[in-house]
C-alpha cells in the first residue's frame, strides 16, 4: 500500500524571486545530542511523509546529510524535482562580513549539492571574527555588525541566483527598522522564537505590516528535550488536548497556523513527525484561545552569547 501523504499548505514570499512559496510547516534540523536518528534518515522519512520545507544552517553541521537525502529522495523518485523542495540555511556570525557571505553561500550550496536556496537567512545581527563555528560565541570575539554591508551582499546572493529569499533571524523591531531604512530588497522572512509561552504579538504585527513572514522556531518550546517547559507540560493545554482529542504538540502548532505563521517543528522520531503533519483539519475555539491568553510569557532563547549581550533584543 502507498504511503498516505499529508500536502502543506504554502504561503507566497513578496520579496522573492518568481514569487516563491513556502509550505507553512518545515521540519527543523538543529542538531540534539540525545537524537537517535540520523538527519539523513530524520529528511529522507519527512518528505516520505509530505514534509517539503527544511529548516538547516551552516553552524548546525546538517547540510551534508540534508543534501544527501535530498539526493536519495530524488534517485527514489519520491519527488520529481529538485524544485519540489523548499530549502533554508543560514548564515554564520564568523562570516556575517560583506565580502564573506557570497563564498560562505557557495560553500553551503556545495555541502547541500544544491544549485540554489530557497531561503538564506542571516542567522543572528552579530557579527564575529571569521573562523569555525563555535557555540554559544565567546563575546570576546564580536566585532560590529555593518548591517548595511552585509545586507547589501544578502542582496547580492539572490541578484546572482544562489537563492531565490533572503531574510533575518533573530532581529527586533528595532534592526529590522533599520534594516529597512536601506534595503532594495525588504527581508522575505524573519526567523525568531514564537510559541505559546512567547508569543510576540508586537514582532508579528510589524512583520504583517511590511509583508515579512514570520516563521516560528522552538514551536514547542524544544519539545520534551529540557526539563520542565512552559507549554509541553501546560495543565491549560493538556485540558485543551484532551478536549480535542489532540496532543500538547498539535495544539501548539495549529495555534501557530491560526495565527497566519510558518513554523519549523523539528522531530526525527517518525510518529511524532507524522503527528506534527496533523494539524490542517480541525480548529480552536473562541474559549481555547480565552485560556491560551492566561499562559505565562517568557522568551526561552535569549542568545547565542557566554555571557548573553544586554542589548540583543532591544528590550522588546
Ligand atoms: P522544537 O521544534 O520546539 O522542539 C523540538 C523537540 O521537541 C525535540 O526534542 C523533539 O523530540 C520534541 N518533539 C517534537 N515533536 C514532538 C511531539 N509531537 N511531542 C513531543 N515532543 C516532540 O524546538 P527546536 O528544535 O528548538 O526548534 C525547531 C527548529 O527551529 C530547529 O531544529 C531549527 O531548525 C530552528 N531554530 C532556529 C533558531 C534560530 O536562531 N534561527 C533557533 C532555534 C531553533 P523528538 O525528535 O524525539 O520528537
Amino acid at each position: 500500500m502507498a504511503a498516505i501523504t499529508t500536502t502543506v499548505p504554502q504561503v507566497v514570499l513578496q520579496s522573492s524571486t518568481g514569487q516563491r512559496r513556502m509550505p507553512v510547516m518545515g521540519l527543523g534540523t538543529a542538531p540534539e545530542a540525545a537524537s537517535k536518528v540520523s538527519t539523513k534518515d530524520a529528511v529522507l522519512e519527512a518528505i516520505k511523509q509530505g514534509y517539503r520545507h527544511f529548516d538547516a544552517a551552516a553552524a548546525y553541521g546538517v547540510e551534508k546529510s540534508v543534501g544527501e537525502a535530498i539526493a536519495e529522495a530524488l534517485q527514489l523518485g519520491l519527488i520529481a524535482s529538485r524544485d519540489e523542495l523548499f530549502v533554508t540555511s543560514k548564515l554564520w556570525v564568523t562570516d556575517n562580513h560583506p565580502h564573506l557571505i557570497v563564498p560562505a553561500l557557495q560553500k553551503s550550496l556545495r555541502t547541500l549539492q544544491l544549485e540554489y536556496l530557497d531561503l538564506f537567512l542571516i542567522h543572528w545581527p552579530i557579527t564575529t571574527q571569521p573562523g569555525g563555528v563555535k557555540y554559544p560565541i565567546e563575546v570576546s570575539e564580536i566585532v560590529e555588525f555593518d548591517m548595511k554591508g552585509v545586507w547589501s551582499s544578502m542582496e547580492e546572493c539572490q541578484r546572482l541566483g544562489l537563492t531565490k529569499a533572503i531574510g533575518i533571524s533573530n532581529f527586533s523591531i528595532k534592526k529590522l527598522e533599520k534594516l529597512l531604512s536601506f534595503a532594495t530588497i525588504t527581508p522575505a522572512v524573519n526567523q525568531v522564537e514564537v510559541n505559546l509561552g512567547w508569543q510576540q504579538v508586537k514582532l508579528r504585527e510589524f512583520c504583517k505590516e511590511k509583508g515579512i513572514v514570520i516563521t516560528a522556531f522552538s514551536p514547542l518550546r524544544k519539545g520534551a528535550s529540557r526539563g520542565e517547559n512552559l507549554v509541553m507540560d501546560n495543565d491549560i493545554l493538556k485540558e485543551l488536548a484532551d478536549a480535542h482529542g489532540k496532543t500538547i504538540a498539535q495544539i501548539c502548532l495549529r495555534w501557530l497556523y491560526e495565527q497566519g505563521l510558518t513554523f519549523v517543528a523539528k522531530s526525527y522520531d517518525k510518529e511524532r513527525m507524522n503527528q506534527n503533519l496533523q494539524i490542517f483539519d480541525w480548529s480552536l475555539t473562541e474559549d481555547d484561545y480565552k485560556k491560551i491568553s492566561e499562559i505565562h510569557q517568557d522568551r526561552l532563547i535569549k542568545g547565542p552569547t557566554k555571557p548573553l549581550l544586554n542589548d540583543l533584543w532591544d528590550e522588546e
